[in-house]
């Protein structure tokens, strides 16, 4: 917008109406005092200034003007009919104006100056928004930074307080910080610590990590003496800052300890089972003796009957303890073979029939296949899992069986009670080592090591397992195994 400030209204006029026919938007102003005012609540273009007027004339009111931050830089033409001498003009560039013009006004040299000034005008404008929005940008990026270095100081300081061997990287990888610890272990602030010569190469697996950009957790040993290694678990995690990664920190843990305590642990349960297990064998063979040995009315038939129970629960426990052994040191061994799945799942389910009468299974589906696998072992996840049903509903004593071959050639076999079930964040736990769930842990006898030896049989074959339950409402366990045919089945019996 334009501001035509001029005492005379047909001067003003003229003005006006040269400007408009050129598409210039224009105000008018017919005093000094005026266009200050207009000047303070608006923003002007251009303003073209009468020089002489009654009250302030041209002069002051330019003056004026260059006491207002928000209209100092507005370009002012003067316009006069009578002082053309050199002094004059001086006074009138010396108070804030931009160019003269004398009257009579040319029309055409008035629109080459206000197209001039008016262009200068916009890409002042379009100079100061940008440099305004740069100023507010690098202010922005400035504070950024400080806040990131901020946080990096403080998460070095916590990596400093830790015992752990721990480092961070830039999202690509390149590694920015590594804490005390690390300068122990490490040939350098850049350098993975040294490893064992075994044990996977840490530069390789690190470029696997960054170029995957998910989180990396492996054991490995560290160098912590010359000739000493110790085992670490090897913790990374990537950083995101909303889509952004922004580094990477990561941590070595050293779990040798533990290792070692697990190894015995091992070791104990092994030798334990074993030794358990032969004085075992030799009492269950005199009591079964004993058992047929004694007449049915003899009164010392029960007794004998309720420790074979217990010897039973014995025996299964030992054997339990020994199949852990077996898996922990790759010795679980499969005998596989062609084998009838309906018949097995039939002698299974016969079998928790007589030991729990009071329980009412329900065989649905039925599954007409041969098998190929450890009959055995499939047995034995079969009974694990009826055994669990019953043990852990007691209040509802119906159990159902289901067995399929799905579309996908897969035979599919379901264990579903209505018991106690088991909370969501406890479900996929319970096909752990000694996974037992706590608040029933005491109100049920086991170990939690069945469903255990479970998994590892069904992934032996192949298989996949899994649990759907609600508290309160039953559980559902399941697997699957393929159902090997034709050239797969040659192969595999090959
Ligand atoms: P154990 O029964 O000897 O504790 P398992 O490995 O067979 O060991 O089972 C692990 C845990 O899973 C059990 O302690 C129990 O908490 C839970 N669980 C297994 N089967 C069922 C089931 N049918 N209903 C509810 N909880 C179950």
């Amino acid at each position: 917008m334009i501001l035509i400030v001029d005492d005379k209204p047909e001067n003003i006029f003229s003005l006006k109406t040269i400007l408009e026919l050129h598409s210039f938007p224009t105000d008018t102003a017919l005093s000094g005092e005026e266009a200050l005012k207009k000047i303070l609540r608006q923003s002007y273009a251009l303003i073209i200034l009468d020089v002489q007027m009654p009250g302030m004339d041209g002069f002051e009111v330019a003056e004026a003007i260059g006491g207002y931050s928000k209209a100092r830089d507005i370009p002012i033409i003067f316009l006069s009919a009578a002082n053309t001498d050199k002094k004059f003009i001086t006074k009138g560039y010396t108070s804030g104006g931009s160019d003269y013009i004398t009257k009579p006004v040319d029309p055409d040299i008035l629109l080459l100056k206000v197209k001039t000034f008016y262009r200068l005008y916009e890409q002042n404008s379009e100079l100061n928004r940008i440099q305004a929005s740069l100023r507010s940008e690098i202010e922005f990026r400035k504070k950024v930074e400080d806040e990131l270095q901020e946080r990096a100081r403080e998460l070095h300081s916590i990596l400093e307080s830790i015992p752990q061997i721990a480092f961070t990287t830039r999202a690509d990888g390149k590694i920015e910080f590594v804490n005390e610890q690390w300068l122990r272990y490490a040939p350098s602030k850049q350098e993975f610590p040294y490893t064992h010569p075994d044990d996977p190469d840490l530069d390789r697996q690190w470029q696997k990590t960054v170029a995957s950009g998910h989180a990396l957790e492996m054991e490995v040993r560290v160098r912590t003496e010359p000739d000493e290694y110790r085992f670490h678990l090897l913790r990374a995690i990537p950083i995101h800052e909303g889509d952004t990664m922004l580094k990477w920190v990561g941590t070595f843990t050293d779990i040798e300890d533990q290792k070692q305590a697990v190894k015995k642990k091992d070791q104990f349960i092994s030798i334990a089972s074993h030794e358990l297990k032969t004085p075992l064998t030799t009492i269950k063979a005199y009591v079964q003796l004993l058992d047929r040995d004694i007449g049915e009315e003899d009164p010392t038939k029960l007794y004998v009957d309720r420790a074979l129970v217990q010897i039973r629960k014995l025996d299964n426990l030992i054997v339990d303890l020994l199949d852990l052994s077996k898996i922990e040191s790759g010795k679980l061994k499969f005998n596989k073979k062609l084998f009838e799945f309906e018949s097995t799942l039939s002698n299974a389910v016969e079998m928790i029939r007589q030991t729990y009468p009071e329980y009412r299974i329900v065989r649905m589906g039925k599954a007409d296949i041969q098998l190929y696998g450890d009959e055995t072992r499939i047995e034995q996840v079969i009974i694990n899992y009826l055994t669990n049903a019953v043990k852990y509903s007691p209040d509802n004593k119906e159990i159902h069986v289901e067995a399929a071959v799905r579309p996908d050639g897969r035979l599919f076999v379901l264990v579903r009670d209505f018991g106690i079930g088991i909370k969501k964040d406890h479900q996929s736990n319970i096909f752990s080592k000694f996974y037992r769930v706590e608040e029933t842990a005491n109100r049920f006898q086991g170990l939690g090591i069945g469903l255990y030896i479970c998994a590892e049989i069904i992934r032996r074959h192949e298989g996949e397992f899994g649990v759907e339950s609600e508290p309160g409402r039953g559980s559902a366990f399941y697997f699957s195994v393929p159902v090997l045919q034709g050239p797969a089945l040659q192969a595999a019996t090959a």
